[in-house]
């Protein structure tokens, strides 16, 4: 094969933005963690103490979740081998959407493979052009694309703010509208005010998306969810939980009125030009989501942390953001002095992820704590201890 010296331009091009961004503290990059997700993992040869997952619960290893993956696998096999629609909708992915749907207490769920599809499957089956997207400002990116994809007008609102949103509400002409929202905010930890969304959304006959990444599994009773927390039911609600998180899977579902799941069915193209997730992880999820419904004393147990994390670093320089959730922001602000904190506490063999844009608003960089139901108290405290001395 001859060598050829030519260069597009446009390769330079990426690599001055990729310069510009290690400039600015912007580079990401990833670790590479051995062996099962959990309080304790081993990066890069060293034992570090995590609060960087999503694994709320602490299901992401569990061996009841392991053992119903090896039995999936070997009544299901590996691969779905098509589309739900064409012939990779097996007997598991069947049996978890009953189920999902049952325990979130809405008519009808259906299963996707991620939650950024399940998102992106919403919104434009929904809406189209001259249609109108009314989006907390804090949304999470999926959010956005998806209200993108739609080419719905997007009316993005001031975070939480109900009074901004009934005034773009009352001035839209848009036949179709819908309201969409984190339920917990990914990056903030708090709630949304889902009630007063869900007046607004009777008021204007708009329909009313949440997102439960973060609360499916953690609030509510038996952990049903954020919507289950406020008690809430409409068929204008539609409902997007995922399994990656508290449930320690992988996946997401949809749930609302029936009609809505059976045009999401026919209509939406993340779900129907996609290759059906494995069947095994929904074998997996039934067992999951059985250990979410028993799971009162691991929420409790992660509702004594938060409130032990919060009580120890009550008063520091920094801010803890106001939440109850196992999400807990510590706002440091500047990029490079968010790096810093986190690069001591590294030092120290503690993770814990530094957030900067574009994931967060710039000047808001902050340490994403996140606390699960498989730490124990003196990790807690080693991490509070570390960020007392470090500021
Ligand atoms: C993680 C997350 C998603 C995406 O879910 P995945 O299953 O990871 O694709 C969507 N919305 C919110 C708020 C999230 O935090």
């Amino acid at each position: 094969m001859p060598c050829s010296a030519e260069r597009p331009a446009a390769l330079a091009a990426l690599e001055t933005e990729l310069a510009s961004l290690a400039g600015q503290g912007l580079q990401r990059r990833r670790r590479i963690v051995e062996g099962v997700c959990g309080p304790l993992v081993e990066v890069d040869g060293r034992t570090q103490l995590a609060f960087a997952s999503n694994d709320y619960l602490g299901l992401a290893g569990h061996r009841d979740i392991v053992a119903a993956a090896r039995e999936g696998a070997e009544r299901y096999g590996i691969g779905s081998g098509a589309s739900h629609l064409v012939s990779g909708h097996s007997r598991a992915h069947e049996l978890l959407e009953a189920r999902l749907a049952g325990f979130v207490g809405m008519p009808r769920a259906l299963g996707f493979c991620t939650g950024y599809m399940a998102n992106l499957a919403v919104i434009p089956a929904l809406l189209g052009r001259n249609d109108a997207v009314f989006a907390d400002r804090l949304n999470h990116a999926s959010l956005v694309d998806a209200a993108v994809l739609s080419r719905a007008e997007h009316h993005r609102f001031p975070h939480r703010d109900l009074a901004a949103l009934e005034r773009q509400l009352a001035r839209s002409e848009a036949p179709r509208k819908l309201i969409a929202t984190d339920a917990v905010f990914s990056m903030d930890g708090d709630i949304a005010p889902l009630p007063g969304l869900l007046d607004l959304a009777q008021k204007h006959d708009a329909w009313l998306l949440v997102d439960d990444a973060h609360g499916f599994g953690v609030l509510g009773p038996q952990g049903r969810g954020t919507l289950a927390h406020f008690g809430l039911a409409s068929p204008r609600l539609i409902l997007m939980g995922t399994l990656g998180k508290a449930a320690g899977v992988a996946g997401a579902f949809v749930a609302a009125h029936e009609t809505v799941i059976e045009w999401l069915l026919q209509r939406s193209r993340p779900y129907i030009f996609t290759t059906a997730a494995p069947p095994l992880l929904s074998h997996a999820l039934l067992t999951a989501i059985d250990l979410i419904e028993r799971g009162d004393a691991r929420r409790a147990h992660l509702n004594a942390l938060i409130a032990r994390l919060r009580d120890g670093l009550n008063g520091l320089r920094w801010p803890l953001a106001d939440s109850r959730t196992p999400i807990q922001p510590l706002i440091i602000g500047d990029n490079h002095a968010t790096l810093a904190v986190a690069q001591a506490l590294d030092a120290q063999g503690i993770w814990t992820p530094a957030i900067r844009p574009p994931t967060v608003p710039r000047g808001e960089a902050r340490l994403r704590i996140s606390l699960t139901a498989a730490h124990d108290e003196v990790q807690v405290e080693r991490l509070v201890s570390a960020l007392r001395a470090l500021a």
